[in-house]
C-alpha cells in the first residue's frame, strides 16, 4: 500500500504595501493512485469564530492514523481570513470588513475583492465543500448546518449525513447572496455551512462530533473506505416565511442564569432562564418560553442588558422530529 502524499500549500499570496504578504495556506492529504475525488473544509473566514480550528487538526490526525482509508483528496483550509484568525478579529482587520459578504468577489477588483475570487476559484469544482463556523462570545449554538432554500434538494440528503443535530433550510435572502457558500452553490459546488458553538472558544466534542460526520461524508463520496460512525438523525426545519424563530430579549438589566440548554425542546411558558440580581438576591425576571419548540440558542455571556439576545427557539411547528 502507498501512504499518503502531505503538503502545505500558499495557494494565495497578495503582496501587501510594507514588505509583507497575505497568505492563505492548504494543507492537501492525498493518496496517490486513488483518484481525484476532492473534500475541501474550510474555516477562519471569521476570524473570532475558532470551533473549526479543532476539526481540522482532528480531520489530518485521524486521516494519517489509518491512511490506507483514503481514496482522492482531503484539503484543509483552517484560516481563510489570516489576519482575522490572528489577531481574533471577526472581520478583515484594517478594512472592518465582513469576509463572507464580499463573495464571490473580482479578480479585478480591490485587494480583499481579488482575494474572494481566488477563494471561489480554489475550491469550485470539489465534490464537497464544507464551511465551519461558529457564534460570537455572547451565544452559544448547537450543532447545525444552514442551507439556502435554493438548494435544499441538493444539500439536505447530503447534510443528514453530517452527523449535526439541526439543519435549518432558510429563505433566500439578498445579505445571503455574498457569502461563500452561496458562491460556490450557485457554481454548483455543493457547499455546506456549519454552525456550531460560542465566539472565541473550542468545544471539544462539538469538534469531534462533527469530524465524525466529514468521515461519514467522505465515506459517502467514497473518499474514505475505513469504518465510520452511525451519525445522528437530524431534526430539519424548513422557513416559514420569517416566522419561524422566537426570539427571547432581556425585559432588564442583570446577571443570566440560563435554565435550559441548546438542543432542548421546551414547551409554551417553560423557564428557560432567570436574570437575577447578585446586591439584593432578588429574581428580577423569569424568562419563559413564547411558544413551545427547539432552543438552539443560548446565551453564554451572563451579563445582560435590556434588549440582549438571551436564546432562539425553533418554534415546533416549522420542524418535523425524526428521533
Ligand atoms: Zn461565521
Amino acid at each position: 500500500m502507498n501512504h499518503i502524499d502531505e503538503s502545505i500549500d500558499d495557494i494565495i499570496s497578495i503582496p501587501l504595501p510594507v514588505d509583507e504578504r497575505l497568505v492563505i495556506k492548504r494543507h492537501r492529504l492525498r493518496r496517490e493512485g486513488t483518484g481525484s475525488k476532492r473534500i475541501c473544509v474550510v474555516t477562519g473566514i471569521h476570524g473570532d469564530e475558532l470551533e473549526g480550528q479543532y476539526v481540522c487538526f482532528e480531520l489530518a490526525r485521524r486521516i494519517r492514523e489509518n491512511q490506507d482509508n483514503l481514496q482522492g483528496i482531503v484539503d484543509i483550509y483552517p484560516a481563510m481570513n489570516p489576519f482575522g484568525i490572528d489577531s481574533i478579529t471577526r472581520g478583515i482587520p484594517a478594512f472592518d470588513l465582513d469576509m463572507n459578504r464580499i463573495f464571490p468577489g473580482n479578480s479585478e477588483g480591490d485587494m480583499n475583492e481579488y482575494l474572494a475570487s481566488k477563494i471561489v476559484e480554489e475550491l469550485q469544482g470539489a465534490d464537497l465543500v464544507i464551511d465551519i463556523h461558529a457564534s460570537n462570545i455572547f451565544l452559544t449554538e448547537m450543532p447545525q448546518i444552514r442551507i439556502n432554500e435554493l438548494n435544499a434538494d441538493v444539500l439536505v440528503p447530503i447534510a443528514k449525513k453530517s452527523n449535526m443535530d439541526f439543519i435549518w433550510v432558510h429563505g433566500a435572502s439578498t445579505v445571503l447572496e455574498s457569502t461563500l457558500a452561496y458562491a460556490l452553490n450557485s457554481r454548483g459546488t455543493n457547499t455546506l455551512v456549519v454552525e456550531m458553538g460560542v465566539g472565541m472558544r473550542i468545544t471539544p466534542e462539538y469538534g469531534e462530533q462533527l469530524t465524525d460526520g466529514i468521515f461519514s461524508l467522505m465515506s459517502n463520496l467514497d473518499i474514505w473506505n475505513g469504518e465510520v460512525k452511525k451519525v445522528r438523525d437530524p431534526i430539519v426545519a424548513y422557513d416559514a416565511g420569517g416566522d419561524d424563530v422566537c426570539y427571547l430579549n432581556a425585559p432588564c438589566s442583570g446577571v443570566y442564569m440560563k435554565e435550559k440548554c441548546h438542543g432542548n425542546l421546551v414547551k409554551e411558558n417553560e423557564e428557560i432562564g432567570r436574570i437575577i440580581n447578585p446586591l439584593t438576591g432578588e429574581i428580577l425576571s423569569g424568562i419563559k418560553a413564547p411558544e413551545a419548540g427547539l432552543l438552539f440558542t443560548v446565551r453564554e455571556y451572563p451579563i445582560v442588558e435590556e434588549g440582549s439576545l438571551m436564546g432562539r427557539i425553533l418554534k415546533k411547528k416549522v420542524f418535523e422530529e425524526n428521533a
